[in-house]
């Protein structure tokens, strides 16, 4: 921990050693543990829509509605989902979306080796690569958590992590929360995070999600915003 030893200070100094662990494993603006961003540039109307732990059966519910407003969105897809679909997986490459490693069976990495840690991306960058083509550079830690060891994993893979700006629990909330807490917390440059799967289930109910989404585009597309791949958000040269 020497190392980090300064952070707490720049953070305001007041952090006791577990609230600052708990900070830098699941803070959204900590980059502990590797390179990490949570949020755009805050000068224009660009926002980016993320969904975690697909590609499930109801992934082209998701798909069907993106294309219908022509928005590119950006999925973090579980390595063992791939492998068990790989059509959907193909089918959200093949639709134009940006395609991110979020671990190949969303473990929690808190206690984790670097080995572990790197296994999981490893293995998921390669069924992403052998079923869609495309090579991750963005990677979602599973339940948001990152650990020691992680760093080094990343940095082999040349993975970035990317945490959100709001996120909607819509594994949890009714369509009608989810929205109003999405708009709510969405403002220039923000990572909207949502889930087309719910981990390693088979067909998961993504029900609220779909109903969600249905509403959500068109009212962040009315309201100005225009959504981006995590790529093109972060690096508009992209
Ligand atoms: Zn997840």
């Amino acid at each position: 921990m020497a190392g980090l030893a300064a952070v707490p200070l720049a953070a305001g100094g007041a952090l006791s050693g577990a609230a600052f662990l708990a900070w830098a494993v699941r803070g959204r603006a900590s980059s502990v543990f590797g390179p990490s961003v949570w949020h755009g540039p805050r000068g224009n109307r660009t926002i980016a829509l993320t969904f975690d732990d697909g590609p499930s059966e109801s992934t082209p519910e998701i798909l069907e509605i993106l294309a219908r407003y022509h928005v590119p969105a950006t999925f973090f897809q579980i390595g063992a989902n791939v492998e068990r679909l790989s059509a959907v997986a193909r089918a959200v490459a093949e639709a134009g979306h940006l395609i991110g490693n979020h671990s190949y069976t969303h473990p929690l990495f808190c206690f984790r080796s670097t080995l572990f840690m790197a296994t999981e991306l490893e293995r998921t960058q390669r069924a992403i690569e052998e079923h869609t083509g495309a090579r991750p550079e963005w990677f979602r830690p599973p339940f948001g958590a990152r650990w020691f060891g992680l760093r080094q994993a990343q940095a082999r893979l040349q993975l970035t992590a990317v945490m959100w700006s709001v996120i909607g629990y819509d594994w949890k909330l009714r369509p009608e929360a989810i929205v109003g807490r999405v708009a709510a917390g969405t403002s220039n440059g923000a990572i909207l995070c949502l889930h087309d799967g719910r981990e390693l289930r088979v067909k998961p109910d993504i029900g609220a999600t779909v109903e969600a989404v249905r509403c959500l585009v068109p009212l962040l597309l009315d309201r100005g915003y225009k959504l981006e791949t995590v790529s093109r958000l972060l690096c508009p040269t992209n």
